[in-house]
């Protein structure tokens, strides 16, 4: 990376649950931007081994060798409680450690450098952040500071909260989170092939690996998009097929054998893997098998998987997906003879009856499939970094965008009701207003609590915090009025304020970490322990780049000093020293693995002076083409 003071243009980064992609306008085009392993995407996965933190390709690479210090999903738990039914769920397959930290947030427990580390989903997300800041900076060669993250669209409050959260940890200046369908769209109408006439209606069909995700919208001349109703599921996703299938090969086994291997968290790590494998392959044949050997307790396991089978599997969750776009149309009040295109976007719309159920929905409509599937998430998201940095080498200037909201907000009245302030698909940013009454005759205090969902008993639904207003003055009820105050921002992000009307004093709602919510001081030292991370991560490939290069100079003279006669051009007592210093440094490489650094070159210095009669002589020979 050079410098960081010249001024690098803002990235859009999609984080998923299982891949991530980052992209920005270069060359005169939105280039999407491959790691350093050459994938344009890459995991969502950070793994911790004995002595280094891997991140992405290389941690997903060796999962189910390492299954209990491997995270993944952390996008299903940014956000969300410990006691949430969906995380107790997810739990009893991960093969990782979640527990209860303070206010019922979730922690994930991994063993790092011998040590036992606990660390927030937000932590682990903003790895992946990190690993993507990286690429991007590899590519740029400068720091990139700002960033246009996007968020299923069906992310609740405190799930943008703490995906904004992880940015910050990161090192990012997230100028906007921006719904993955709208993104999608972006991408769609910006496409000089999809030729756009007037105004049309799309639905963009997002299935990805964790999330699922629709969004009804128009989009006006290619450049005006206007999102009219969303729908989703923030937990269902190609990682819930995986499950399914996992679940049958562990029945299987216990069928055929008797015995249960669901406690064993590498061999669930093995089958995962496999199953994940055939999942892909039914996409493109209809029969395939699992082959594992010495799955558990010795004994091997091979499973034929129709395509049929894996559709039986996963049927409710396939009829999920079309009763939430079938939501989504009548939200919308619009029949869906007038939805014009249809796009697939996420990796999971390459299975065949998703496919099929879904033009069938749409009384045989030919599917869009023109978008890059796995990229136009994040294609849209640099488009719209690009927009907002100002940058007028492109027409993105030109870019107009209405979201919504997903879900409704609204505060708890009396006998537990749920009274809503902004409904759901209301547009974004916005800010409404209701006035509300004392219930009681000489009520001083109300103790406001703020819910978002679409049930109507309050505790059914979110709780995104609470606050109380004091000090009202002493009035019979229905008297005293408070008026409530909720702003969402461009960011989907909430802020509600309440006033008492007679004394103009004023109370904001401040998410507290009780409710899930990162404060300003927690925020900070994760930005330095992630930093502290950073440079551990880069200790350890200098010291690994050391120990191999004194690997490689041993082999180096020890090969030489028996390839070539040389005992006729150096002189005796100097081959002796060197064959002496060979056999001491061999032998103190073998002693000293985990030393650091600096030992290990300067033993690679001292090995390379005194041999260097002998390196000349092969590099003599070498340069003139003297075989032996
Ligand atoms: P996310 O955005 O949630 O990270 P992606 O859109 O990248 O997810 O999709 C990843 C999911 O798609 C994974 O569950 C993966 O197994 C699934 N997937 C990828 N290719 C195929 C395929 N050919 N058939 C079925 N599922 C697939
Ligand atoms: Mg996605």
């Amino acid at each position: 990376m050079t410098g960081g003071v010249s001024h690098a243009p803002a990235i859009g980064i999609d984080l998923g649950t299982t891949y991530s992609c980052v992209a920005v306008w270069k060359h005169d085009r939105i280039e999407i931007i491959p790691n350093d392993q050459g994938n344009r995407t890459t995991p969502s996965c950070v793994a911790f081994a004995d002595a280094e933190r891997l991140i992405g390709d290389g941690a997903k690479n060796q999962a189910p060798m390492n299954p209990a210090n491997t995270i993944f999903d952390a996008k299903r738990l940014i956000g969300r409680r410990f006691s949430d039914p969906k995380v107790q769920d997810d739990m009893k397959l991960w093969p990782f450690m979640v527990t209860e930290g303070p206010g019922d947030t979730p922690k994930i427990f991994v063993t790092y450098n011998g040590q036992e580390k606990e660390f927030l989903a937000e932590e682990i997300s903003a790895m992946i952040l990190g690993k993507m800041k990286e690429t991007a900076e590899a590519y740029l060669e400068k720091n990139v500071k700002d960033a246009v993250i996007t968020v299923p669209a069906y992310f609740n409050d405190s799930q943008r909260q703490a995906t904004k959260d992880a940015g910050t940890i990161a090192g990012l200046n997230v100028i906007r989170m921006i719904n993955e369908p709208t993104a999608a769209a972006i991408a769609y109408g910006l496409d000089k092939n999809s030729d756009i006439v007037g105004k049309i209606n799309v639905l963009v069909f997002d299935l990805g690996g964790g999330t699922f995700d629709v969004s009804l919208m128009t989009i006006e001349e290619g450049s005006i998009f206007e999102v009219k109703a969303v729908g989703g599921d923030t937990h269902l996703g190609g990682g819930d097929f995986d499950n399914r299938m996992v679940d049958h090969c562990v029945l299987e086994f216990k069928r055929r054998w008797n015995k249960d291997l669901s406690g064993n968290q590498r061999a669930l790590g093995r089958l995962r893997f496999a199953c994940e494998k055939a999942k892909r392959i039914l996409s493109c044949t209809t029969r395939t098998s699992i082959e594992l050997d010495c799955l558990h307790e010795g004994i091997d396991f091979s499973l034929k998987f129709t395509r049929a089978k894996f559709e039986e599997l996963n049927m409710d969750s396939f009829n999920k997906c079309i009763t939430t776009v079938d939501t989504c149309l009548s939200d919308a009040k619009m029949e869906k003879s007038c939805v014009d295109k249809v796009i697939l976007v996420g990796g999971s719309t390459r299975i065949p009856k998703v496919q099929y159920m879904l033009q069938d929905f749409f009384d045989g409509k030919e599917l869009c499939k023109s978008v890059n599937a796995d990229e136009a998430v994040a294609y849209g998201a640099a488009v719209l970094a690009s927009k907002l940095s100002g940058n007028t080498d492109n027409s993105f200037q030109d870019v107009i965008l209405h979201d919504v909201t997903p879900l409704s907000l609204g505060v708890q009245i009396r006998g537990n009701v749920f009274d809503i302030v902004i409904p759901r698909n209301t547009r974004i940013p916005t800010s409404k207003t209701k006035n509300y009454v004392t219930s009681f005759d000489n009520q001083t205090v109300v103790d406001v609590k703020v819910y978002q969902g679409e049930r109507s008993r309050s505790i059914d639904n979110h709780l995104l915090g609470e606050f109380r207003i004091s000090g009202i003055p002493p009035a019979p009820k229905g008297v005293s009025k408070n008026i409530k105050c909720f702003e969402i921002d461009a960011n989907g992000i909430l802020t509600v304020t309440a006033v008492i009307v007679s004394t103009g004093k004023m109370e904001k709602l401040v998410i507290s970490n009780e409710n899930g919510r990162l404060t300003k001081e927690e925020i900070e030292k994760m930005i330095s322990d992630a930093e502290r991370y950073k440079r551990e991560d880069q200790e350890f490939k200098k010291k690994a780049d050391a120990y191999n290069a004194l690997e490689d100079c041993l082999y180096k003279v020890t090969n030489k000093i028996e390839e070539y006669n040389i005992k006729k051009s150096v002189h005796p007592v100097i081959l002796k020293e060197m064959k002496k210093a060979i056999a001491e440094t061999t032998e103190w490489l073998e002693d000293n693995q985990a030393a650091p650094f600096a030992e290990l070159h300067l033993k690679k210095v001292h090995l390379e002076y005194v041999c260097k009669p002998l390196l000349w002589v092969s590099d003599q020979l070498s340069s003139l083409n003297i075989g032996i």
